[in-house]
């Protein structure tokens, strides 16, 4: 603690304010951090200082006599670029590291590595929800790094999310992030091809809805995000699938998990043609789609052939 300072404030870098970290950093300034905000965007900037953080020259800038430094870049070459040119020769050592964006598990592992060689405790925080969550305040993180950087980790991230998740050691968070993806996209697909099948089988999708969710074939793609409109709880389903959840955000983390079963030598057939059927979306009409939205593309190339 600084002198005159409140006991629980922290001198926080935040860098990366995009769709995500525009809320994150936000709620940190709103609990009373001081929050040194970095975007190479200048709108991003505007949004940061407009929400009550401090706006920094440049993500070196940031970091200066920050106590925790977070992160929530587009994906791993970013968070390479900004912790090796920006953060290592910039931030104290002993300065806590978290970065919260989803990156592949080689590259969290490899930063983290030489955040720990050059005195820094890091973690990967990689999250669960989407922009109305980091808004909210309401993420899960998915953590992984040491017992003593989680320690530090948890109260900040605590501001941001409604649960904090200790995964293991370095690139766990990560791990748990895609292996977590990777089944809710398989899911997703085959909910959808059901759904399309029974009703080209003449059930009503509710009957069979009703049926389903109460059998083995249950799921939560089906019971908390039926890609069948009308169906279930309220989803994005029933907003002509917008909002939620974005395709290519579920096309993102299939590489990435394909990325790190390759690396593993792990089979998984299913992530494979998850990813595939993803990019297929993507490219033919998805891309500002939610991914239940495949229920649609799916539909229409088994009529097409
Ligand atoms: P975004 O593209 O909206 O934001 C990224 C921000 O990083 C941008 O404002 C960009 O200008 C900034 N940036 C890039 N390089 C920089 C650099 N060198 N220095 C400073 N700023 C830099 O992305 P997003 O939707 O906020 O997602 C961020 C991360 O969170 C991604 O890894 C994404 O996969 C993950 N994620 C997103 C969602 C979602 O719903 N959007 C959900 C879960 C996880």
């Amino acid at each position: 603690m600084r002198n005159g300072r409140d006991a629980d404030m922290t001198t926080i870098a935040f860098i990366g304010l995009g769709n995500m970290g525009a809320g994150m950093a936000a709620n940190l300034a709103k609990a009373g951090h001081d929050v040194a905000a970095f975007d190479i965007s200048e709108d991003a900037l505007e949004v940061a200082k407009a929400n009550g953080c401090r706006i920094a020259e440049s993500g070196a800038d940031a970091v200066k006599g920050a106590e925790a430094v977070v992160t929530m870049l587009p994906a791993g070459k970013h968070v390479r670029a900004v912790y090796l040119d920006d953060v290592f020769d910039h931030a104290e050592p002993g300065t806590l590291l978290l970065d919260c964006s989803t990156i592949d598990v080689a590259t969290a592992r490899d930063v983290g590595e030489q955040a720990a060689a050059k005195g820094f405790l890091m973690v990967d925080a990689p999250v669960s929800g989407g922009i109305a969550a980091a808004a909210g305040g309401t993420l899960t993180f998915m953590v992984g790094g040491t017992d003593k950087a989680f320690e530090r980790a948890e109260p900040i991230l605590d501001v941001m999310g409604k649960a904090v998740i200790h995964a293991g050691e370095s690139g766990a968070g990560q791990a748990a992030k895609i292996c977590n993806n990777m089944l809710l996209g398989a899911t997703m697909i085959a909910t959808c091809e059901t759904f399309n099948l029974a009703q080209s089988l003449g059930l009503d999708p509710q009957t069979f809805f009703d049926i389903s969710s109460k059998a083995s074939g249950q799921s939560w793609s089906m019971t908390s995000y039926c890609p069948v409109p009308g169906v279930g709880p309220d989803s994005p389903a029933d907003n002509d699938y917008e909002g939620g959840f974005a395709a290519p955000l579920m096309l993102k983390d299939l590489k990435l998990a394909m990325e790190a079963a390759d690396e593993a030598g792990m089979r998984t057939p299913m992530g494979a043609k998850a990813r595939a059927l993803y990019e297929q979306f993507v490219k033919n009409g998805g891309e500002k789609k939610d991914f239940s939205g495949i229920i649609e593309f799916l539909e229409r190339s088994s009529i097409d052939g």
